[in-house]
């Protein structure tokens, strides 16, 4: 078993050749890194950051913001060995099949193939987030002895299933540099390289490919990188960053002749208590609450989402519903639910209310973007800003999907919603995030319309893909990281096909 290398600590000027350079060892780069170990090809894995965290390291994820407020740069992401599993939820959900579709009156939205490209990998991805056996939505049947779905007249919203991620003694959803390291140092031809900060893409002359890398340290030493074939996998903020900053041979930066890159940011808000649900019974399965481990060691959680069909017949964006805390109604609410029940003919004498949390899809919009601000890291690279928006048809889509559950709820006599906010400051002001990076490197056929094609391949530069979240163009309310690693397995077969 070889040990990690350290960029720190190799000759200065030192000149390596791979195969392959992977920037960055999130799960989309160690997963990509460990699905080529068997391709013969000679896998160079670039990582910033060491196995743990370090203050200086993370400190050259700082950057500014503008528009609607958001994490700290620094703040939603980390910059070691496993990124930013290191402190993710480990929520997974695959994402449903109109997430592929371009949809009427949503411009932007579409992937350039469908669902079915990239079903074959979910096993795969499956596994190494381990996320236990492939149930989601056939859950129903599974957890009849543990309590009641919820009981919704004919409609728009249906109880839907995430999975987890839990390996570390069921209490930690898995971190992919800890977990994955040994697999690394046992693979033929990986060689994970630590405290590497790529710094630059340099391409040709004519633009046509990557000729080099720029690696630098904190300690100051530099290294040269000239692989055959490169993969960016440092994260959507990152790999935006790395792009334009990259600007020598491009004037507005690597892959970015059609002013793409950066732009079409996404993330899932999640505003808090957006809604309090009444059930007249007071009766609620734990599964929708917390988590509900199987036999099979599968861990699931209830949401509430909306039908594909809904989506489509009301234009509206995709979201998830979570049943969060018992809360206590005051005297108005509870002759509300009274009054409600009393007409349906139902009793509400042993009623409860609940507290709806939610992820929100935001509608693509180009000016949500990652630019280039106007300071440098210790580096010397500029630092990112994000300019962060949300419109006001991304909440007015959410109310219907609720008002439409309130109305399922009334059908089937089970219940009521009361939605806790109409103005636009009442949801800023209980605004939380995801930290979902995605969508500033977008997937599409089309050059003017994205920067990587339907391989992951960046448009006019022959040996340089990305991997990661920032290729999704449109991306639902399922959590990313189970699809991203995904789509990177896809990429690891197209990569072996094409180097071979
Ligand atoms: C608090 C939190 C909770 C989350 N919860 C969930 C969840 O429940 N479910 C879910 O699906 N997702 C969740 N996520 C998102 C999830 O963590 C990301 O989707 C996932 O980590 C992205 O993987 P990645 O490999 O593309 O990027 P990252 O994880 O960001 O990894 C990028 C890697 O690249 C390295 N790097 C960066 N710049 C450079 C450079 N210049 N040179 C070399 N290396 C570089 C970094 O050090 C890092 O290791 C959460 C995120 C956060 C912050």
């Amino acid at each position: 078993m070889s040990a990690f290398l350290d960029a720190r600590t190799l000759p200065r000027e030192t000149i390596l050749s791979p195969d392959l350079a992977i920037i960055g060892g999130g799960p989309a780069g160690i997963s990509l890194a460990l699905a080529m170990a068997d391709s013969g090809q000679n896998v160079l894995l670039l990582e910033a950051g060491a196995l743990a965290f370090e203050a200086g390291a993370q400190k050259l994820y700082q950057g500014s913001e503008s528009g609607v407020a958001y994490t700290a740069l620094d703040g939603g992401r980390l910059r070691f060995l496993g990124g930013s599993t290191n402190h993710w939820g480990g929520w997974c959900r695959p994402l449903d099949k109109i997430d592929f579709d371009s949809r009427d009156g949503v411009p932007h939205s579409g992937w350039p193939f469908a669902r079915s490209e990239i079903e074959p990998y979910f096993a795969r991805a499956q596994s190494l987030v381990e996320a236990g056996p492939w149930i989601y939505d056939g859950a129903d049947h599974s957890v009849s002895d543990s309590g009641s779905l919820l009981r919704l007249g004919p409609g728009g919203v249906y109880t839907s299933w995430f999975q987890f991620s839990k390996t570390q003694g069921g209490i930690l959803p898995t971190h992919f540099g800890e977990r994955y390291q040994n697999d690394l140092k046992r693979a033929p031809h990986i060689t994970p390289l630590l405290n590497a900060n790529v710094t630059g893409i340099k391409l040709s002359g004519d633009a046509s490919h990557v000729d080099h890398l720029d690696i630098v340290t904190l300690s100051g030493n530099r290294l040269t990188v000239k692989p055959r074939y490169t993969v960016l996998a440092a994260g959507a903020i990152e790999n935006a960053r790395l792009l334009l900053a990259s600007n020598d041979v491009m004037a507005a930066g690597v892959g970015n002749g059609n002013d793409v890159v950066g732009r079409f940011f996404a993330d899932h808000p999640i505003p808090r208590n957006v809604a309090t649900l009444v059930l007249f019974d007071g009766r609620v399965a734990p599964f929708y609450s917390n988590f509900l481990t199987l036999p099979n060691g599968a861990v699931l959680r209830a949401v509430l989402s909306p039908r594909e069909e809904f989506l489509r017949a009301h234009g509206v964006a995709g979201s998830l519903s979570t049943v969060e805390n018992e809360i206590k109604l005051d005297p108005l609410a509870i002759a509300a639910v009274e009054t409600t029940a009393g007409a349906l003919g139902v009793d509400a004498s042993g009623a409860k209310a609940f507290s709806l949390g939610c992820g929100m899809e935001l509608a693509p919009d180009p000016e949500r973007r990652v630019t280039l601000g106007q300071e440098r890291d210790a580096l010397g690279l500029p630092q990112p800003n994000l300019h962060m928006t949300i419109t006001d048809d991304d909440f007015s889509h959410f109310r219907q999907t609720l008002a439409e559950l309130g109305r399922q709820l009334l059908a089937a006599k089970s219940g009521m919603i009361h939605l806790s906010y109409s103005q636009r400051h009442d949801w800023l002001a209980a605004m939380d995030w995801g930290n979902h990076h995605l969508g500033t490197t977008r997937m599409s056929a089309d050059p003017r319309q994205g920067v990587v094609d339907a391989a992951s391949k960046v448009h006019g530069v022959a040996n340089l893909y990305v991997a990661g979240g920032s290729v999704f163009p449109t991306y639902g309310s399922s959590n990313p990281t189970l699809n991203l690693v995904a789509l990177t397995l896809r990429l690891a077969d197209r990569l072996k096909k094409v180097m071979a």
